[in-house]
């Protein structure tokens, strides 16, 4: 049966609302997805019948709280396949994952000790391990970029050292798109006994995870790129690795007990989760998960590779136009990012938004990479489950007409 798109589209209520007297095409998923009504009411069935806060009060409102908290818990667990629920630290997105795994895991390394990152990497995943070099002494070093937009694995070999703790970098560029060689990847990191963490922001609104298959040792990525809400994400660690980690927040949740001369504290995750924790966040990613375990799976993909064809043909018939990323559908998830001579990203994005298309434009917090590529930034389609043949038409149509108004 081919993949109902229509049906697709009429979980998402948003997509039918007219914007500006303009149908909506949404084609900016790499920045946030859409929410699907599952989610949204799973949110305010708890919020209208279990709110509470967790893990402290004994009456019947916390406790079911509470047990929705751990629920939550358990199906993200199951939905990366974890090996354990308690190895799911929820954080406030992707960026709080990198953060507790530079801070925590970061004060276990010892000046002079190397991580490794690349040159396509996230801010999110750049700027933490600063940081850490300013606070700890640590030596960051970066894998270069090949031209087609991948980071460039044939430097493994001369990167890195018997010094090197960690390499951190993504899994799938929120640029380019491309697909990191993980397998590789991890293989020369166990050579030199290094730790492996995996930014999957991009990568988890595309497609089943599975950590234990992937073999990395920390695995971070955010709600509100899968379907789910914001405020949200997910640090995945192994628990020896939780286990030896010291908390980076302090705070209630986090505590076994506390005098004013110490304090001891609560096992992972409940140490790396201190405050309130985003609760009705966790009931809402949780039912995100099972809203992408219910789609027909293999229907989406084939669906979004061929609007992906669609634009990437579009594009080369876009005068000027350069996509900045693998050539072709392998390799690559459907976030494609492109320059178009002499036109500004910004421009671009202003008269397409007057044909209702949402794109994103600018360094997307990328910026060593646009330096790589000597670009201040690129216009950047990414694609989602939902997303039509009357999306990609008035895409198409709308940088025909941007070329003609601005070049
Ligand atoms: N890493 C990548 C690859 C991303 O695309 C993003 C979001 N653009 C982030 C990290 C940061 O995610 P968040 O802002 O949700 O913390």
């Amino acid at each position: 049966m081919a993949f109902d798109v229509a049906k697709i589209r009429a979980e998402f209520p948003i997509l039918a609302k007219p914007i500006d007297g303009h149908a909506l095409h949404y084609l900016d998923n790499g920045a946030t997805s859409q929410t699907p009504l599952a989610v949204l009411e799973a949110m305010a069935a708890h919020e209208t019948t279990h709110r509470a806060n967790v893990l402290r009060g004994v009456h019947m409102l916390a406790e079911q709280a509470t047990q929705a908290y751990a629920d939550a818990r358990a199906d993200l667990a199951g939905y990366i396949n974890a090996a354990d629920a308690d190895e799911i630290v929820f954080t406030s997105g992707c960026t709080g994952a990198i953060n507790l795994v530079a801070q925590s895991y970061g004060a276990l390394l010892e000046p002079g000790d190397e991580v490794v990152i690349s040159l396509l990497e996230h801010h999110s995943n750049i700027v933490p391990w600063q940081m850490l070099r300013e606070t700890r002494g640590i030596v960051l070093k970066a894998l270069p970029v090949t031209d087609d937009g991948r980071i460039d694995l044939d430097a493994l070999d001369s990167t890195l050292t018997d010094r090197t703790r960690l390499i951190a970098v993504t899994h799938v560029s929120n640029v380019t798109g491309a697909i990191t060689d993980t397998a590789r990847l991890i293989e020369a990191a166990r050579a030199v006994g290094a730790k492996v963490l995996l930014d999957g922001a991009q990568a988890v609104p595309h497609g089943a995870v599975d950590v234990a298959a992937l073999g990395c040792d920390f695995y971070a990525f955010s709600g509100h790129k899968m379907f789910g809400p914001n405020g949200i994400g997910v640090l995945w660690a192994r628990a020896e690795l939780l286990d030896r980690m010291p908390p980076f927040l302090g705070g209630g949740e986090m505590i076994h007990a506390v005098t004013l001369e110490k304090t001891t504290y609560a096992p992972a995750p409940h140490k790396f989760e201190a405050g309130t924790p985003p609760i009705a966040q966790a009931v809402g990613l949780a039912a995100a998960a099972r809203w992408v375990q219910a789609i027909d799976s293999e229907g989406a993909a084939g669906h979004i590779q061929k609007l992906s064809a669609r634009i990437l043909d579009g594009l080369a018939n876009v005068p000027g136009a350069r996509v900045l990323g693998p050539a072709g559908l392998q390799g690559r998830v459907p976030v494609i990012s492109f320059d178009i001579a002499g036109l500004h990203p910004h421009d671009i994005c202003t008269i397409l938004d007057g044909h209702g298309v949402a794109v994103r434009g600018g360094h997307h917090c990328a910026q060593p990479l646009m330096d790589r590529f000597d670009l201040a930034g690129t216009t950047r389609a990414s694609l989602q489950v939902y997303n039509d043949d009357g999306d990609v038409d008035a895409l198409l149509s709308g940088l025909d007409d941007a070329v003609a108004r601005l070049a």
